[in-house]
């Protein structure tokens, strides 16, 4: 076959180092029975070693010439499906199993689309009577700086708005790093594998989630400034100091219990 030619627009950088293929692969642990989906397989690099431990895998791709590639191998356990990732309502391939079984997800994902695809796939819990969700885990190959953003810890520079809101849906791991050497063409930037896990039980339950949102929005819109200055729209000094949390503070330094407790003060005002 015709040596496959990337595309940057679909933000193609296939992976080729063995050794770090084999460690995800040991990381995801998929077992036979496991309902998973790979966001875009490209040319299979993990595809194929993840088909062999299981009795079925569903791919999301976008990238016709791939597709095409991906279905001249006529592989009887790949269910391939050819559209944009950001489109998919994931919801379908649990709604087809007859033993509601969860959904694993894992891609190496184009970088530019890696938080808005994050958002999408966590879109469906924060439907307030949902509190059980119907994704497992996800396990992610995305820009270091990106998965050092979400698993960080109060206080660290990079804790902010992803971090907070990631985190009050899943439990966030910081699994290993990647060198650009091990994809081909390779990225201008670093790599890391992150996994999500989705709570079980949330351990803080915002009232609103879409309240939580715009909170933790508002509270980090300037980095610099304090909560007081940052959240004085939505309430006052005195009512932050009320729950216990320095107003002088910046946002960078609260844990998410405590912006679920301001965004919990908040829709109690507005009740
Ligand atoms: N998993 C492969 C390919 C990674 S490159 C490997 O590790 O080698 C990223 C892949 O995502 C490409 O196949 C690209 O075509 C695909 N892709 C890009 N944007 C997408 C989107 N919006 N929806 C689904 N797939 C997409």
């Amino acid at each position: 076959m015709q040596k496959y030619k990337t595309k940057k627009r679909f933000g193609q950088h296939f992976l080729h180092d063995h050794h770090v293929i084999q460690k995800l692969i040991y990381e995801i642990n998929p077992l036979p029975s496991d309902l998973m989906v790979e966001i875009g397989p490209g040319l299979g690099a993990l595809t194929f070693p993840i088909l062999d431990k299981l009795d079925k895998l569903h791919v999301v791709e976008i990238d016709r010439d791939v597709i095409k590639r991906l279905e001249q191998k006529n592989h009887p356990k790949l269910s391939i499906h050819s559209v944009d990732a950001l489109d998919y309502d994931f919801s379908t391939l649990t709604k087809t199993t007859e033993d509601d079984k969860p959904l694993r997800v894992v891609g190496n994902l184009p970088y530019n689309i890696s938080t808005p695809l994050i958002f999408h796939l966590l879109e469906p819990l924060s439907n307030t009577n949902k509190q059980q969700s119907s994704v497992k885990d996800m396990h992610f190959m995305l820009q270091n700086e990106v998965v050092e953003r979400i698993t960080a810890k109060p206080g660290n520079k990079s804790f902010g708005r992803l971090s907070v809101m990631v985190q009050y849906y899943c439990e966030t791991e910081y699994l290993f790093f990647v060198g650009p050497e091990s994809f081909d063409p390779p990225p201008k930037v670093d790599s890391a594998i992150l996994r999500l896990t989705p709570w079980k039980e949330r351990p803080y339950k915002a009232t609103d989630d879409k309240q939580l949102s715009t909170l933790v929005a508002q509270a980090f819109s300037m980095r610099r400034k304090t909560l007081r200055n940052n959240l004085k729209k939505t309430i006052s000094a005195e009512q932050i100091e009320s729950l216990g949390i320095d107003p002088s503070h910046r946002a960078e330094t609260l844990s998410v219990e405590d912006f679920v407790k301001l965004s919990n003060l908040v829709s109690n005002l507005s009740t």
